[in-house]
């Protein structure tokens, strides 16, 4: 076979086969000692030993990954990517003992963010998100799910949309969009949060899915945020089963602070993913543990701010459920934009092993985005997005944190960031 590119020579290869890895089978990591891979196009043509793969396929172009470890591209299912500005004072007025719910009841917090926002015009947004994005690309991640919820208002949340949808045709990363008008009440709304609803349901979520059947092609969710001081149940309801009437699959912020009963509700709508989960209680758990909806963990946001980890992650492997993980990367509780440093934290604070963390972040992660028929495994005909680590085997990644250790990341079989 006549390829473009042969990445030869790898120590360790990480396929992470199959679509999704549920319960007790996340960590399953489909390892091949001494491996290559062929590249042809933007796909993945060949996956073996080396020996099998100079026996099989020709390249103009080997690259030698010097023995290290291979793995696929980390995929980020969470992260409030599009911002303007930044939130140091908060951080700060945190570590002086003021709690997140205090800091938003006094009108910081998420608003402080919509203000901010809706003042940055689209390029601006859109070039303050890529300096973040080629940060992620750099740490080894290739797939990057990117919410709304910092516009709040028609206008504003149609341009975030605008700005994934631009950044995601100039950048080698694959953005995915998630609708999240309903991140947090819009202070002209503080006095009738229900009309702010009926505004969601009446209208924006109308105009997204005009929106995307105009402009964009590829997988995009809704999203809520249902806890005390945002959304109650009933309000997360009207919003999700309106999203789901116009057609957009649904995800659920829940459970982060006060568990509200928003899991119960995501499962039996059949929401593709609830992300927190911190105080979720052994009911829900076994719920998750019966129904496709991921769970996915955060560890950045406790660890961002000050609290506990407190996520059944060990609970829900037993109780069968499927497990990814994500960064958050907001400018409120969780700046940070590397998935290595998430599984630094989940083996440590979450009870993971080092290979159910690296398949929490890549096969799970891209099953959550309904994208695991392209990315997450090295697969023959998936997308050729891999990392090479400058690290010999996968427990490496979890094992050390606070450094880079991406040496090559691949996107569609290209070369986009290197350590040298
Ligand atoms: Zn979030």
């Amino acid at each position: 076979m006549i390829v473009d590119r042969i990445i030869d020579n790898i120590g360790q290869l990480c396929t992470i086969p199959g679509q999704v890895q549920r319960g007790s089978t996340l960590g399953e990591l489909g390892i091949i000692e001494n491996a290559a891979i062929a590249i042809l196009g933007d796909q993945i043509a060949m996956v073996g030993t080396s020996a099998e793969i100079r026996a099989e396929c020709r390249a103009d172009t080997t690259i030698d990954a010097g023995g290290r470890l291979v793995t696929p591209g980390l995929v980020d299912p969470h992260t409030h990517l599009i911002f303007a500005g930044d939130r140091a004072d908060e951080f700060e007025m945190r570590l002086q003992g003021k709690t997140y719910l205090e800091i938003m009841e006094a009108g910081g917090g998420i608003v402080s963010t919509v203000k901010k926002t809706r003042a940055a015009s689209v390029l601006q947004l859109v070039d303050s998100a890529r300096a973040r994005l080629d940060r992620m690309m750099q740490h080894g991640t290739t797939t990057v799910e990117a919410k709304t919820g910092y516009g709040l208002s028609a206008e504003s949340e149609l341009d975030m949309l605008n700005a994934i949808a631009l950044l995601d045709a100039e950048h080698p990363v694959d953005l995915v969009p998630t609708f999240l008008a309903a991140h947090a009440i819009p202070l002209e709304y503080a006095h009738d949060p229900d009309a702010y609803v009926s505004l969601i349901v009446d209208r924006m979520l109308i105009s997204v899915a005009k929106w995307r059947a105009k402009m964009w092609s590829k997988p995009i969710f809704c999203d809520a945020f249902c806890e005390r001081g945002a959304f109650t149940l009933a309000q997360t309801r009207r919003i999700l089963d309106q999203a789901q009437f116009v057609g957009l699959p649904v995800r659920l912020h829940a459970d982060e602070f006060e568990s509200l009963g928003g899991v119960g509700y995501a499962v039996d709508i059949g929401a593709r993913s609830v992300d927190h989960l911190l105080v979720t209680t052994p009911d829900d758990v076994a719920r998750l543990g019966a129904s496709n909806t991921v769970a996915i963990l955060i560890p950045p946001t406790p660890f961002g701010l000050g609290i506990p980890n407190t996520a059944p992650a060990r609970d829900l492997i037993a109780a069968d459920a499927i497990l990814a993980l994500g960064t958050d990367c907001n400018p409120g509780t969780a700046w940070n934009e590397s998935m290595q440093l998430v599984m630094a934290l989940a083996t440590r604070q979450l009870g993971l092993t080092p290979a159910q963390a690296l398949a929490a972040s890549t096969i799970n992660a891209a099953y959550s985005l309904d994208m695991a028929d392209q990315v997450g495994s090295i697969e023959i005909g998936k997308l050729a997005d891999m990392v090479i680590w400058d690290v010999p085997d996968y427990r490496h990644l979890s094992y050390r944190f606070g450094a880079n250790m991406a040496h090559t990341v691949f996107k569609r079989g290209n070369v986009v960031a290197t350590s040298m």
